[in-house]
């Protein structure tokens, strides 16, 4: 308590004392307020905060004696002192002061350096007073907290004192457990108490400084309890343990609960959902089931509206989550009891416990979904959210807590990918198709080791010359049990995991061979070979560089190699792409843009990029008809491609009309089973060494 902090309270019925008093204390920085008269001091005193308070003896009506005390009834001299101010002659009234409580006095006429020092004295005694409540305070408070429990361990004997609060913390009396290691270890949870064993044994033969442990224990009422153990070893002369004492704290609540929502977290929830699992498996017949709720376009949010933002969000859902479940209508219909748990990110879960109906799980799913529809007010600004739900109904088939999170987990993605903001119930055909997907993983992996990929190649034709100009290379998998498998069927897979760089780069670098062995023949002096890329290989950052060195080893022309990207590739992060085109055109690469009207279906961004071809979608072309809507297509296509000085090639053309159309509109390249499926790579050298040649017809029927 600094001088400038202390606030005094001068009462005085004279004016001029009072005033002089109050200027000179003022400037020696304390902060002054003045009463006239008893009545003000008590009223005054009510109200403000007062360290210490300048009483004159003398006053009308109620003397300074009289307040005085009052005021003792209410305050110690350590908390409130009083200094008493009083004439020279008036001894007596000195002694009944301090005999009333009064800490100090002062005489008139006032001598200020006196009044300065007794008033410090009395606050700084004050102060030491509270600081040593305060610390006294402090320590009752800590020892009531002292919630561990304490072990010692005399290794010599083989015994163990457990101290009362180390039993109780696990449920039982002082006389209910004995003081055998037994005690400690076979407690421990089987899938710690090993662990346990070798933290002690490290400590004790020093190669830890102190034992510490984080384990379950199991508690008399049948639950287990976290606990943190933290010891240490006393060592005779040879090395050898002596004794080992420690302490136990339950540190439950912070293990199993997620510090920003307070719900459970993953840990208490597969653990409930564990017991559950095994509870279920005992009687027969009891239905419960898990949601799994994953947020719609949460990254967005955290994204453009900051992590706070995000992080009040997922506050808000927990909270609308259990009040939701929490209102008695909704338990009273869906089952006995339920656990809301927040499994990390936007990922919360839900335990239905006790359902009377599976379909009980969906109404409590339709719930949740309308309770978070509603806006929530972040930072002053309305924001929206939904949620996507798997639903997972308990079944005599789970044996473990993870592998109905799984499928509440794979119900929840078909739940996204069937477009958001719904629920899905797991079931046996998704568990199929989650099974096959996995199976056809694992499959592709193994095909690409045993070099079971093959390219095919389809010719594109120019519709000037009817020759063929180049070839497109495409995948195939020479199954060894099936036929040939196209990649309609495996190429997403390999996209989602990621195989497709692998494989990407396989048939690359195979194509790029193939038409390099082709073009030493005069007749295939000229060919170009187009190889589509799938976004995942176009980010990758070593790409060009990766090609560039292969082009290079196989001296083949860069030009002689056009790449196919689709235009969602390009559109994801289009000031990437711009960069990453760039480079590839800037060591002479082609590009095309395949599928093209399949997806954006702009040509008003085509202009910002390095681009040679456009590859116009089979579905435009197959109704192409001089009456049909895809002609429209491609009449509006054809003349902005021709302006933007782009190459179009027709895909999926198989008829003389359509060639015609074309020709008409002025496409100069198509590629269709018109001219030829694709080919075996036997195949095709087959072809090139007829040189073939199409009749273009001018004719429309
Ligand atoms: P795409 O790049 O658009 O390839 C053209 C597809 O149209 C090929 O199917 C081809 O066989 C088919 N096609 C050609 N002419 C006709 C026709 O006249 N009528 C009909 N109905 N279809 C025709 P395919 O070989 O099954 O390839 C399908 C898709 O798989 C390709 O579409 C491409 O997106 C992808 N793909 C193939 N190989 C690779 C590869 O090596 N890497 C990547 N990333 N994707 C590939
Ligand atoms: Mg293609
Ligand atoms: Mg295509």
């Amino acid at each position: 308590m600094s001088a400038q902090q202390s606030r005094l309270l001068i009462v005085d019925d004279n004016e001029m004392n009072r005033d002089m008093l109050a200027r000179r204390l003022t400037r020696n920085g304390y902060l002054i307020d003045i009463a006239e008269n008893a009545k003000e001091l008590m009223s005054h005193i009510k109200r403000n905060r007062v360290d210490l308070v300048l009483l004159d003896i003398e006053m009308p009506d109620v003397s300074g004696l009289d307040a005085l005390k009052t005021l003792r009834e209410t305050f110690t001299p350590v908390q409130l002192p009083i200094i008493m101010v009083t004439a020279k002659t008036q001894s007596e009234d000195i002694v009944k002061a301090l005999n009333l409580g009064a800490n100090d006095y002062l005489t008139k006429p006032v001598d200020l350096p006196v009044a300065l020092a007794r008033i410090g004295t009395q606050l700084s005694h004050k102060k030491a007073q509270e600081a040593l409540r305060e610390s006294e305070e402090r320590y009752a408070l800590a020892a009531r907290g002292a919630n561990d429990g304490l072990w010692d361990w005399n290794i010599l004997t083989g015994r163990v004192y457990y101290s009362p609060r180390w039993k109780a913390m696990l449920g039982w009396k002082e006389d209910e457990i004995g003081d055998g290691p037994e005690e400690w270890f076979n407690r421990i949870h089987d899938a710690d108490r090993q662990r346990v064993q070798e933290e002690i044994a490290a400590h004790r033969s020093g190669s830890t400084p102190h034992f510490e442990s984080e384990h379950r224990m199991l508690h008399k009422d049948g639950t287990f309890r976290w606990m943190l153990n933290r010891g240490l070893a006393v060592f005779d002369e040879s090395g050898g343990t002596l004794r080992m004492a420690g302490s136990q704290t339950d540190i439950t609540e912070r293990k199993v609960s997620d510090p920003l929502t307070g719900l459970p977290n993953r840990l208490l929830f597969v653990d409930r959902l564990g017991r559950l699992i095994k509870q279920a498996r005992r009687r027969k017949k009891a239905l419960f089931a898990i949601l799994f709720l994953d947020l719609d376009g949460f990254k967005m949010i955290n994204d453009s509206m900051g992590h706070l933002t995000g992080d009040q969000l997922l506050v808000g859902v927990a909270n609308r989550l259990e009040k939701c479940l929490r209102s008695t209508d909704t338990v009273a219909r869906l089952g006995e009891s339920f656990t809301v748990a927040r499994l990390g990110g936007d990922e919360f879960t839900v335990i239905l416990d006790d359902l009377k109906d599976p379909n009980d799980a969906k109404c409590a799913a339709d719930r949740l979904m309308k309770a978070l529809a509603p806006p929530f007010l972040l930072g002053g600004k309305e924001v929206f959210t939904s949620v996507s739900i798997g639903i997972a109904l308990s079944s005599s088939s789970y044996e473990q807590p993870e592998d109905m999170l799984r499928d509440a987990d794979t119900a929840m993605y078909r739940a996204k990918s069937l477009g958001k903001a719904r629920f899905e119930v797991f079931d046996a055909d998704m568990r199929a198709s989650v099974m096959a997907r996995l199976q056809l993983e694992t499959d592709l992996r193994g095909a690409l080791e045993r070099g079971e990929f093959r390219n095919f190649y389809q010719p594109i034709v120019s519709l000037d010359t009817g020759r063929i100009v180049g070839f497109e290379a495409l995948l195939r998998w020479q199954h060894p049990t099936r036929d040939l498998v196209g990649p309609e069927e495996f190429i997403h897979v390999a996209e989602e995991t990621g195989l497709i760089r692998e494989l990407g780069w396989w048939n690359l670098q195979e194509a790029c061979r193939q038409v390099a062995e082709w073009r030493t023949d005069p007749k295939g002096r000229d060919l170009i070979i187009s190889v589509n890329l799938s976004a995942k290989q176009f980010l990758q950052a070593n790409l060009v560089e990766d090609i560039r060195k292969l082009l290079h080893k196989l001296s083949l022309a860069p030009d002689a190699l056009k790449l196919e990207i689709t235009e969602s590739a390009v559109m994801t992060d289009p000031s990437a792409a711009v960069e990453m085109l760039q480079q590839i055109k800037s060591i002479g690469i082609r590009l095309a843009i395949d599928d093209f009207g399949t997806g954006y279906s702009s040509l008003s961004y085509l202009h910002r990029f390095p681009l040679d071809t456009l590859k116009i979608d089979r579905s435009f072309i197959r109704d192409i008809r001089s009456d049909g809507e895809g002609l429209e297509i491609a009449k509006t296509i054809l003349p902005l491609a021709n302006n933007l000085r782009l190459d179009v090639v027709a895909e999926g053309v198989e008829t003389a009309e359509q060639v015609a159309l074309l020709r008409q509109l002025h496409c100069n390249y198509a590629q269709g089973y018109y001219f030829s499926k694709p080919l075996s790579a036997e195949g095709t050298t087959a072809l090139l060494a007829v040189e073939p040649s199409w009749q273009m017809c001018e004719q429309v029927r």
